[in-house]
C-alpha cells in the first residue's frame, strides 16, 4: 500500500511535468474507483492551468485557480507521466492530458480516488476528507508537546494512537513500527502514560524515518514513475518491520510480532521499553 513517503515521492516526481501547465483533455475510462469520478471533471479542468501541486496526508493535490483535484492512491494505485499516445492498459482508469503528455492513474484494486474540491465550497482544509486529518509529520506543527497533549486522555497504545491519523497523519504501520524502535518505545505502552521527554525522541524518530524513506524513494524515482512503471513501491531495509523471528539489528534479541487492532506490530523487547 502506498504510504506517505510514496505519495510525496510521486508528487515530487510528477510536479515538474505539471506545474504551470494547462490541461488539454481529461479521459475517464470508467465511472469511478472507490467513489465516482466527478462527471464534469473534463469541463472543469480543460483549458485551466495547474498552479502548483501539494500533498495533505496521502492525498496528492493539484491546485487550480478555481479549485483542487484530490488524488488518493488507495491500496494499489500509482501515477505516471507518460507520452499520451502510449496505449492504456486494463487498469489505467484516468488520464489528465497536458499537451503531448498524460498524467495516468493505474489502480488494479480500484480503492483509489480522484475528487474535485471547488473553491466555491470553501477552504480545502474544511473538506470532509481533509478536516479529520492530524498534522503533517514533516511540518513545524508536529511537536513533542502536541503529541504529549493530545494523548493525555488516550487509553490506547502508542502504536494505535499513531496509526489513528487524527493526531498526526502518514505514520502508517511500517513507519510507526520503525519509529518506535528508534525511539526505544514499546508499541504496547499506553499513549497517555508516555513522558514528554520520550515523545521528544519519538517525534525526532518519526521525522527521521519518513525523511529517509522519501530520500531513498527519490533515488528510485525513475523506476517508480517511469514509463514502464512496473516496479511498484520501493523496498527498504527495516529494523523490525516484517522481521519477526529474526535477530534485532542492534542487540541480537529475536524480533517479536503481535497484533494491535487489526494490524501487526514488530518490536524488540530488549531495545523497546
Ligand atoms: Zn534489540
Amino acid at each position: 500500500m502506498p504510504e506517505l513517503p510514496e505519495v510525496e515521492v510521486t508528487r515530487r516526481g510528477v510536479a515538474p511535468h505539471l506545474t504551470g501547465k494547462t490541461v488539454s483533455a481529461v479521459i475517464l475510462r470508467r465511472a469511478g474507483l472507490r467513489w465516482p469520478f466527478p462527471v464534469d471533471l473534463p469541463q472543469l479542468l480543460v483549458g485551466q492551468q495547474i498552479l502548483t501541486t501539494g500533498r495533505r496526508g496521502k492525498y496528492l493535490l493539484l491546485h487550480f485557480q478555481h479549485g483542487t483535484v484530490l488524488i488518493h492512491l488507495g491500496m494499489s494505485g500509482h501515477l505516471r507521466v507518460l507520452d499520451r499516445q502510449v496505449l492504456p492498459g486494463k487498469h489505467d482508469h484516468i488520464d489528465i492530458v497536458i499537451g503531448d503528455f498524460a498524467l495516468r492513474m493505474t489502480d488494479p484494486r480500484r480503492f483509489g480516488a480522484v475528487l474535485w474540491h471547488d473553491h466555491a465550497d470553501g477552504d480545502l482544509e474544511e473538506h470532509i476528507l481533509i478536516r479529520q486529518l492530524g498534522v503533517e509529520p514533516l511540518e513545524a506543527g508536529f511537536t513533542p508537546e502536541l503529541l504529549y497533549k493530545q494523548t493525555r486522555k488516550r487509553s490506547t497504545s502508542i502504536k494505535q494512537a499513531l496509526l489513528a491519523g487524527d493526531i498526526v497523519v502518514g505514520v502508517g504501520n511500517i513507519y510507526a513500527s520503525e519509529s518506535l524502535f528508534k525511539a526505544g518505545i514499546n508499541p504496547k505502552i499506553q499513549a497517555g502514560r508516555i513522558s514528554l521527554a520520550r515523545y521528544t525522541s519519538l517525534v525526532a524518530a518519526i521525522r527521521e524515518t519518513l525523511a529517509a524513506a522519501i530520500e531513498q524513494g527519490g533515488s528510485t524515482l525513475k523506476d517508480f514513475i517511469g514509463v514502464d512503471g512496473q516496479s511498484g513501491y520501493f523496498q527498504q531495509s527495516y529494523f523490525v518491520y516484517d522481521r519477526a523471528g529474526e535477530a534485532c539489528r542492534v542487540c541480537g534479541e529475536t524480533v517479536r510480532q503481535i497484533r494491535q487492532g487489526q494490524r501487526s506490530s514488530f518490536y524488540c523487547a530488549k531495545c523497546q521499553k
